[in-house]
């Protein structure tokens, strides 16, 4: 999918943007704990995970994510949570910009609309199930094989990957991506990131899938 997802030695993909880009919708030191702390943490045990393990880490992160059951015991806990930890952040950050929200266009706009019967409704959907993710996990816009689309939800850093999915649209829920400016208030913190969406992204996302 991109550079970063060859192979070990995995790397912290830069934001592209800066810290307080999504101000006032996502705080500048919640994005900077979040990217810097957070998403570094996962980057460096996956890697030491994958230490000294040959061809498991020679193989591109979404395969091992796809094929985890492949991954010995003794350390598949360890990629599931910190590889799928990576990879779900790599997608979230290029998921948000500066200016972003409004309404998808396109074939994407219209895969929504076709399943979803229309684009309010889809949102509606969306957050209704990221609001409702018990503890620490993800919401999820994925399209599967048959390039149908559906909403997900993942627990802790599990990657739709692993269920057979093609993640398009995703959303931290975890409370290290709100607590600072929401508190326990995630509902607030899911209306808010409507205003930073990325559909760009996520056509792209898309078309890459189709
Ligand atoms: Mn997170």
């Amino acid at each position: 999918m991109t550079e970063y997802f060859q192979h070990m030695p995995y790397e912290l993909p830069k934001l592209p943007y800066a810290y307080d880009a999504l101000e006032p919708y996502l705080d500048a030191r919640t994005m900077e704990l979040h990217h810097a702390k957070h998403h570094a943490t996962y980057v460096e045990k996956l890697n030491a995970a994958l230490d000294g393990q040959g061809d498991l880490a020679a193989k591109p992160l979404d395969a091992l994510l796809r094929d985890i059951t492949a991954v010995p015991e003794a350390i598949r806990m360890a990629v599931k949570n910190h590889g799928g930890g990576h990879h779900n952040h790599s997608l979230f950050w290029k998921l948000m910009k500066k200016n972003g929200g409004g309404d998808p266009s396109g074939p994407v706009s219209e895969a929504i609309t076709q399943s979803f019967g229309d684009i309010k409704s889809f949102r509606d959907a969306f957050t209704k199930a990221a609001v409702g993710v018990f503890g620490s996990g993800w919401a999820w816009l994925v399209i599967d094989v048959s390039e149908k689309i559906s909403i997900i939800t993942t627990p802790n850093q599990d990657s739709p990957l692993m269920q057979g999915f093609v993640p398009l649209l995703g959303l931290d829920v975890w409370e290290h991506a709100y607590y600072l400016k929401y508190q326990n208030r995630r509902p607030e913190y899911v209306e808010a990131w409507w205003h930073v969406v990325n559909w760009d992204q996520v056509a792209e996302n898309f078309d890459a899938a189709m």
